[in-house]
């Protein structure tokens, strides 16, 4: 990432990030989200200026390169959510450092990925340092939406793994398609850092399709109006919007004492 930006910029406190897989995984196995979501979701980042964390399956980046490539080149940072989109949480350890070292072999071709997200935010405790192994730095696979969380973070206070930061992300992707009335005023109160979540399959119409309730309500119009609308939401109210490692480089700014 480019420290001398960093250095000038003030840290984001609003982190757009994107799960980029098949779509509604493992209900669909179509790519709409990646071949019609997407290049329309870059278009309107560009054109509301903001950057975003993309955190893509390997095996999409295997199937799509030059789609991935297109995030990074529009200034976005890139990031990892496994390569098979299987839950860490069904995995063994051996096939867990397989997955991440599958998925990072490709996607470092593309580029730098040094942030982590995991399929379904399902990644067990005991696998992070293996993230760190693999040379990730950060990760947002923790859901602070969840009922447990306040417990799961106090625990992990008590066993921080050296070497990784934790982001956990603020919401959860349908809460972005409700109607404005009700999720404005949510979205005002979550504190910062705010990590909005979110999947390009939204950004298609995957009303008529047998999926849950949750999963294709509101997709493609209402999911379209909803970045727009979320972005300004936050940036009426003072919001920077950035990468999860220009987040990361404003948290160690923080702790080394700058000495000019
Ligand atoms: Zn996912």
């Amino acid at each position: 990432m480019p420290s001398e930006i960093d250095s000038r910029r003030p840290s984001p406190d609003v982190l757009l990030t994107v799960d980029v897989e098949p779509d509604c995984p493992p209900y669909l196995d179509g790519w709409r989200g990646v071949t019609k979501g997407l290049p329309w979701l870059i278009e309107a980042l560009e054109q509301e200026g903001v950057r975003g964390t993309f955190f893509v399956t390997g095996q999409t980046a295997e199937r799509y390169p030059d789609a991935i490539r297109g995030i990074v080149t529009a200034g976005h940072e890139l990031g990892c959510h496994g390569h098979t989109h299987k839950r860490f949480g069904a995995m063994g350890p051996e096939e867990a450092v397989r997955e991440l070292k599958d998925a990072s072999t490709v996607l470092r071709a593309i580029g730098p990925t040094t942030a982590f997200r995991a399929p379904n935010l399902d990644f067990p405790d005991e696998y992070l340092p293996l993230l760190v192994e693999a040379g990730y730095s950060l990760d947002s696979s923790e859901g602070a939406h969840r009922l447990d969380h306040l417990f799961r973070r106090a625990t992990r206070t008590m066993r921080p793994t050296p070497g990784l930061r934790r982001l956990p992300a603020s919401t959860t992707s349908s809460v972005l398609r409700l109607p404005a009335a009700l999720r404005d005023p949510w979205l005002a109160r979550l504190a910062r850092p705010v990590v909005l979540f979110m999947h390009p399959w939204e950004l298609v119409d995957l009303r008529g399709e047998n999926i849950r309730w949750d999963c294709r309500a509101g997709t493609e119009p209402r999911a379209r109006d909803a970045v727009r609308e979320v972005i300004r939401l936050f940036q009426d109210r003072g919001g920077r919007f950035g990468t999860v490692a220009d987040w990361a480089a404003g948290m160690d700014r923080e702790i080394v004492p700058d000495l000019h």
